[in-house]
């Protein structure tokens, strides 16, 4: 059917919704961290449907409570009381640390996001959001606003003009800062940082202090970052800065949100969500993409008071907490649990991003690699002091390279030079061996 398909895909199928590769892949099945396609090929998932099958494609346990579910009650919007809602918003905020115990359910990140940005603009009764270059927070106009990557700048009005500050990066960022991230790999990267004092963090809150003092007005609204940025590239900030930052932020009467939209549900390995890692308790949790495994779900989770202020506004939402996603986000937080994939994660992830960093040492064209648990960027460039990126056909070659050998990676950064691996959290040590051996042969064909 591959030719009847790419023609229909062509006729009838927007073009924005662009597919990977050059001959788009067909695929048929999925089981965990493997997908199938239609001739029968085997492809190990290493990008889970953008950092989204959390616990593996058609994880058993969670397709047969949504068929269960299917088989007895589909819909009934908020208007009506169903106990999956209840029974879901219970086990989700047990994983939330005080007072964030309130949730709102939505259908996407996007979503999610939105309605967060919304609370934070109805609880303060300020209007600016500040974001960080480089953060990714959805495609609808709010969050349009609050992500800042040039590929998602479209040149025509959209978003509403919330400030922007810098990149936090320890790699690209122009301060160094070789031991100061959550990760078992650090830059290579030399700066004058000195055990226990970081020096790249104290230059980053200098420059946020300074977007604050001088593009916002004194109260803002809200500060919205990933813990981790995702479509950046696993990008990572020095271990104390968003600390610090939510800091200046409460200063200034904004409330914290943390994008937990790809480094929720115990991606990073060590802790089930990202901003525990940073050590701090935000205002307002906005998760998806992991939450349902592929079911299109989300939610945002808030403090009483916060909610409230929403409560007083009449605000709607048809899908958001259908019975179906609800049975389905319970399977997977249990699976999270019955299948030990936070460990996993941690375990799978450290080992992955250790033998990678020998990796990088061996190739000049890899700058830096980092992340943490499952979540892992590989930065990719011409050479290894100029840091200028590797460019996009050169990265192309080795990613379809990869392909053909049956490991689908994905891409990301600022200027797309980022190898991304984000795979369902049940892939094995073993996959991760298959992996590296496929990404280390497709390095030697670039290198011939
Ligand atoms: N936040 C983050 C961190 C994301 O990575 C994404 C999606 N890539 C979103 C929000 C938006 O989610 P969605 O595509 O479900 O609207």
């Amino acid at each position: 059917p591959y030719d009847h398909m790419l023609k229909i895909r062509k006729q009838n199928v927007s073009p924005s919704l662009a597919t990977y590769y050059k001959k788009p892949l067909l695929l048929h099945q999925g089981h965990m961290q493997w997908l199938f396609d239609y001739e029968g090929r085997r492809y190990l998932d290493l990008f889970a449907g953008i950092v989204t099958v959390s616990v593996g494609h058609c994880h058993p346990k969670v397709t047969a409570a949504a068929q269960k579910q299917l088989g007895r009650l589909w819909h009934t919007t908020n208007i009506y009381m169903h106990p999956s809602i209840q029974e879901y918003a219970e086990k989700l905020t047990a994983l939330l640390p005080d007072p964030l115990k309130v949730v709102y359910l939505t259908n996407s990140g996007s979503e999610a996001n939105d309605l967060a940005m919304f609370m934070a603009r109805l609880y303060t009764r300020n209007f600016d959001i500040i974001c960080f270059r480089g953060g990714y927070h959805g495609g609808s106009p709010y969050t349009q606003g609050v992500t800042s990557i040039r590929s998602y700048k479209h040149g025509v009005a959209n978003g509403f003009g919330c400030p922007t500050t810098m990149l936090p990066d320890v790699f690209r960022g122009p301060w160094g800062g070789s031991h100061c991230r959550d990760s078992p790999v650090q830059t290579v990267r030399k700066c004058s940082c000195s055990a226990g004092h970081c020096h790249a963090n104290d230059q980053y809150i200098e420059q946020f202090k300074d977007t604050l003092n001088t593009c916002v007005p004194k109260g803002i609204a809200g500060f919205i970052a990933e813990s981790i940025q995702g479509v950046n590239g696993a990008v990572q900030y020095p271990k104390s800065f968003l600390k610090e930052a939510f800091q200046l932020v409460r200063e200034r009467e904004g409330v914290c949100i943390a994008d937990e939209v790809q480094t929720g549900f115990g991606r990073t390995g060590s802790h089930f969500w990202g901003f525990q890692t940073h050590d701090v308790v935000p205002d307002i949790v906005t998760m998806a993409k992991g939450i349902g495994n592929g079911f299109p779900m989300a939610a945002v989770v808030t403090t009483r008071e916060i909610a409230n202020s929403l409560a007083q506004n009449l605000h709607f939402n048809t899908f958001g907490g259908n019975p179906v996603a609800c049975v389905v986000g319970s399977a997977v937080l249990d699976a999270i649990v019955e299948d030990g994939l936070q460990k996993n994660s941690e375990e799978v992830g450290t080992y992955m991003l250790l033998e990678l960093a020998k990796v990088r040492d061996k190739f000049e064209i890899i700058g830096d690699v980092r992340g943490k648990g499952l979540m892992i960027g590989i930065e990719m460039v011409k050479d290894k002091d100029g840091c200028q990126p590797l460019p996009t056909e050169e990265m192309n070659q080795i990613w379809e390279d990869c392909k053909d050998m049956g490991v689908l990676i994905g891409k990301g950064g600022i200027y797309g030079q980022t190898f991304r691996i984000k795979p369902p959290m049940c892939i094995t040590k073993q996959d991760a061996d298959f992996a590296l051996e496929v990404f280390h042969a497709a390095l030697m064909r670039y290198m011939e």
